[in-house]
């Protein structure tokens, strides 16, 4: 799977979101060490809390589906259909992608037509852990 595809799934699950409120859709495609991919879109409420993103929202799929390793993750994000600037994870994503996720992981985004990658550790060099 190349990051070429992986932000193609992304932009793909983003498609789904809901975001009356914010208007801002995200889409996510985690991909796991066997090779199978999971997406995912930010899915919003009226009680704001009560919302995810799309990062999250695939990794749960995942998880819930006994997946515990992934290789990376690739998110697109946008107002529009134009994505001029990478949508970076948030700190709760990076997170809960930490808690499965090794510092290499990588996270790949876009910006207009370019792909940028960075590593987990570059966004969380330190994670809560017990
Ligand atoms: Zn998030």
């Amino acid at each position: 799977m190349t990051n070429e595809e992986l932000i193609k799934l992304a932009k793909r699950a983003r498609l789904q979101s809901y975001s009356p409120y914010s208007h801002f859709s995200v889409g996510a495609a985690l991909l796991t060490w066997e090779g199978e991919v999971f997406t995912g879109c930010n899915v919003e409420n009226a009680s704001y809390p009560a919302g995810c993103c799309a990062e999250r929202t695939a990794l749960f799929a995942a998880a819930a589906k006994g997946k515990r390793k992934f290789k990376k993750i690739a998110v697109a994000g946008s107002f529009s259909d134009e994505f001029a600037s990478p949508t970076i994870p948030c700190g709760i994503c990076l997170q809960a992608l930490g808690e499965f996720c090794e510092d290499d992981f990588e996270i790949v985004l876009c910006e207009n037509d370019n792909l940028i990658v960075h590593k987990l550790s570059e966004f969380l060099p330190i994670r809560f852990t017990l």
